[in-house]
């Protein structure tokens, strides 16, 4: 059976007159990437420090493998914690070699263990031969992957990473992404990553937690949090979505899209998501919108629609070049949506 790795509940921190973190649980299982997703200033830096026991919470209780390392009267230190942590800014020993930085976390290893333990780190984030070298002779990539294999070279169970990959450009970004998802699979180390990046979410994390304000709003798988979001909040932090006007009858709500099948139950007055890659355009059949504007991404474009009542909305869809401003269309849901009973903002 799979083992609770981090369990917070009722969790609690202040800064003042800011609550920074307010009655917060969560759990993450043994092995999974989870990410926190939110806004700057929603609390994850402050939620990853607190697990690490580098604040220390005014409520609340926090387990680690199943040790309360937080609780009325108890506390643990943070280096007795058994966590490896990794910042944006790799935050590396300058005076030290690639060899010695990784190292470095091992006080009570011989130094024949030292070099075995390095040399496996090395090879494991593919900087094998560099281990002499200082910080400042690699590049941004390959100093992130240096910090990532110190920090799993005592052999943590749990990993904290804070926007690990904020220094590096867009596409050495995404190949991080898929590396770092591979090492800590292989390594079946459990994983905190913060970021407030929801592309950079979905690839990396098992699940997510989505912040506002200090609290989590929804935990969900990739897809669960993307598709099925239980607020307008979550839904418009993922992603574009169109808000509709809707009457749910159970299963079902009936919009200016027509009659649209239900991931969750509702009833009576809602607004319905509709992500706008759920939006079917098709230039047959009976036109009820037309086209009033395109923005063009390359591998997709967005069309501004309007329906013959008014309504406004986005539809994604490939490059075709044979749409344009004015275009008659006929537009269509695919899939199933949610709904939210909060109005559009
Ligand atoms: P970002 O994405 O910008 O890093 P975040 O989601 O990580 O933001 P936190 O850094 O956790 O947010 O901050 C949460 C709130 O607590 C913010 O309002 C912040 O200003 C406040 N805060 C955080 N650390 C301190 C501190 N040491 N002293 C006072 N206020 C703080």
């Amino acid at each position: 059976m799979t083992k609770k790795a981090i369990e917070l509940h009722e969790v609690y921190k202040t800064f003042g007159r800011v609550e920074a973190v307010r009655q917060l649980s969560l759990t993450v299982m043994s092995g999974d990437i989870l990410v926190l997703l939110g806004a700057s200033g929603c609390g994850k830096t402050t939620l990853l420090r607190l697990i690490a026991g580098l604040e220390v919470p005014e409520g609340g209780k926090i387990t680690l493998n199943e040790q309360v390392v937080f609780a009325n009267g108890r506390w643990v230190e943070p280096e007795k914690r058994g966590l490896g942590m990794v910042f944006q800014d790799y935050a590396l020993f300058p005076h030290m070699s690639i060899a010695d930085n990784i190292a470095f976390p091992l006080h009570h290893a011989t130094r024949a263990q030292k070099a075995e333990r390095t040399a496996e780190l090395l090879q494991l984030v593919g900087l094998e031969g560099l281990d002499k070298r200082f910080p400042h002779e690699l590049s941004g990539g390959q100093q992130q992957r240096v910090a990532l294999a110190r920090a799993l070279s005592a052999r943590p169970s749990v990993i904290l990473l804070d926007e690990p990959f904020s220094n590096l450009d867009a596409t050495l970004r995404k190949t991080m992404r898929e590396e770092v998802r591979r090492i800590l699979q292989q390594t079946h180390t459990t994983a905190v990553f913060v970021t407030h990046d929801q592309e950079e979410a979905m690839a990396i994390g098992d699940q997510i937690a989505v912040m506002q304000s200090g609290q989590v709003l929804q935990v969900g798988t990739p897809q669960e949090v993307y598709l099925q979001p239980n607020s307008l909040a979550v839904a418009q932090f993922l992603g574009e979505v169109n808000l509709l006007d809707g009457v749910a009858h159970g299963d079902s709500v009936d919009c200016a899209l027509g009659t649209l099948e239900l991931y969750r139950p509702d009833h009576g007055q809602v607004c319905v998501l509709v992500r706008p890659e759920s939006v079917r355009v098709s230039l047959g059949g009976e036109p009820n919108a037309r086209v009033i504007g395109i923005q063009f991404f390359g591998f997709y474009q967005m069309l501004q629609c309007e329906l013959q009542d008014g309504t406004r909305l986005f539809a994604r869809t490939w490059a075709q070049t044979n749409v344009q401003v004015g275009t008659p269309i006929r537009l269509d849901a695919r899939g199933k949506v949610t709904t939210s009973q909060s109005s559009p903002s």
